[in-house]
């Protein structure tokens, strides 16, 4: 396998190398892990959770190590700690509960014949392979790799090759905690994921609806699940009766944190027509306000763009949007600071939907606004789009709020806030449309999806023969 140059965000330099593992060494990873995912699956859920514990104290002596690396990774700082952070109290989430949420199944009595009885057992697909993108690179690599091993399953991921430098650090603090025949990351780009999907049961699939239908159909051939959380177009409806700076602090966290590269991020904003100057009015200073943390990185809300590419497309979008007579009010145009890529906040008016930049994922701090006339063209507007990942409604009350979200296509409908699947965990969502496929991540399903439940059906009777289907009867 060649080795694969790796781009730094804030300063547009290679300054790392990644050299993925060639398909012999895959064979070698993937039987390892089935050689040691039997015993780790014998073990209670208690006794793996404290192995987990372990690891999250590991992370925790490690924190800064890993923290410097995503910084690198991604050219921010807090939201950096933030994601290690996160991963610690992740574990320490799960030990809590998920031996609460494994399901067991008691024996039940037949109700079509009595002599019958049954139970279950659930049993964890051995191994699972995790494939994640670039804008949350250890979060999105540990968000099912945690409950895929507190389930029992041994699991192998692949982290994207644009941002792979945290792993050498976490790998450190997995040998430490001993997990290392059961959690292994694997450097490598697409050639790489395809392999590993051959060698999983079970693909956990984070990324763009493009890769996501290649995932689907690899998973496919190989007769394998795939869960594929892939990207979104969110919008967030205002009505009528918002508190408009309540709306408009929420409209600008939910798209412009982290750069507005977040699958949840809102990427389109419907307000009334009645409204859309005031609106304006006090969003474009907002919007003014948000500054890069450049040069320094300990100042400022807002990092670099960290893949290239992705500066590309999010000016082809503004482009196109201007071409067909929009307004763009501030931002509007990628600057190259120090080598790296990056974006103010970006507000555009007199948008429609034959503009890319409100039907195609920006990933960007863009924020479209668009003027509507009556609840039924924003709820119709909402849902013109081919994605359903998540969606927002502000209103002045969350009854109002609920009966619009309870309108829209999608997984998860933020209430009186946008964006809120980012910071909330707990309640069960599935993506909609073309924004992914599978059980929940979230909730107690984050944890069940992980297991297969094979039926035990008993006869406490004599067995039937086969002359109880004879013909003649
Ligand atoms: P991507 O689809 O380009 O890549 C994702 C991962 O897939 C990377 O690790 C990549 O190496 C790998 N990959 C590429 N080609 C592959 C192939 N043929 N087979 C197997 N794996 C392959 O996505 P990205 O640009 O890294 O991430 C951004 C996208 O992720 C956005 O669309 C965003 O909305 C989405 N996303 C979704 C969620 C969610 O929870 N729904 C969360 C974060 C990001």
């Amino acid at each position: 396998m060649t080795t694969l140059p790796v781009r730094n965000p804030r300063t547009g330099e290679t300054d790392a190398w990644i050299t993925p593992p060639t398909m012999a060494e895959l064979d070698e990873i993937a039987a390892r892990l089935r050689a040691a995912q039997p015993a780790w699956a014998a073990e209670s859920i208690e006794a793996r959770m404290e192995r987990l514990k372990r690891w999250a104290d590991a992370i925790e002596a490690d924190q800064y190590a890993i923290a410097k690396a995503l910084e690198a990774d991604t050219g921010r700082r807090r939201v950096a700690m933030l994601e290690v952070q996160g991963a610690i109290a992740s574990i320490r989430g799960w030990a809590v509960s998920a031996p609460q949420l494994a399901p067991k199944a008691d024996w039940m009595q037949g109700r079509s014949n009595a002599q019958l009885k049954h139970t279950g057992q659930y049993v964890p697909y051995p191994v699972v392979g995790v494939i994640s993108p670039w804008n949350f690179p250890l979060t999105l690599s540990l968000i099912d790799a945690i409950p895929a091993l507190a389930a029992g399953c041994a699991v192998i991921v692949k982290p994207s090759e644009v941002t792979p430098r945290f792993v050498e650090p976490l790998m450190r603090t997995i040998d430490q905690a001993g997990l290392s025949d059961l959690l292994v990351f694997t450097p490598g780009g697409g050639e790489t994921g395809q392999a590993i999907i051959e060698r999983s049961d079970l693909v956990c699939f984070t990324g763009s609806v493009p890769t996501g239908k290649k995932v689907a159909a690899s998973a496919a051939a190989n007769l394998i699940p795939a869960f594929l959380e892939l990207g979104g177009k969110d919008p967030l409806i205002i009505t009528e009766s918002a508190d408009l700076d309540l709306a408009v602090t929420a409209a600008l966290r939910g798209s412009v944190l982290s750069t507005g590269q977040a699958c949840q991020s809102i990427e389109r904003i419907y307000v009334p027509a009645s409204l859309h100057d005031a609106f304006l009015e006090k969003l474009v200073p907002a919007a003014e306000a948000v500054r890069l943390n450049w040069p320094d990185i300990e100042a400022g809300e807002i990092g670099p763009l960290i893949f290239a590419k992705q500066a590309d497309i999010i000016a082809g979008q503004i482009e196109d949007a201007r071409a067909k007579g929009a307004t763009v009010h501030t931002g509007g145009t990628v600057e190259t600071h120090g080598g790296g890529k990056w974006l103010k906040p970006t507000v555009i008016s007199g948008v429609d939907h034959s503009m890319t930049v409100m039907t195609e994922e920006t990933f960007g701090p863009v924020l479209p606004v668009m003027a509507y006339d009556g609840i039924e063209e924003a709820v119709r507007l909402a849902n013109d789009t081919l994605y359903g990942l998540s969606a927002a409604v502000f209103a002045g009350t969350l009854e109002e709020a609920e009966s619009v979200a309870r309108q829209l296509d999608a997984g998860a409908v933020s209430l009186n806030d946008a964006a809120l699947t980012a910071l909330f965990y707990e309640a069960e969502k599935q993506s909609f449309k073309a924004s992914g496929l599978g059980p929940s991540r979230m909730g107690a399903a984050g944890l069940t999806r992980f297991f297969r439940r094979k039926a035990l059906i008993a006869n406490t009777g004599a067995p039937l023969g086969l002359e109880a289907f004879r013909e003649e009867g």
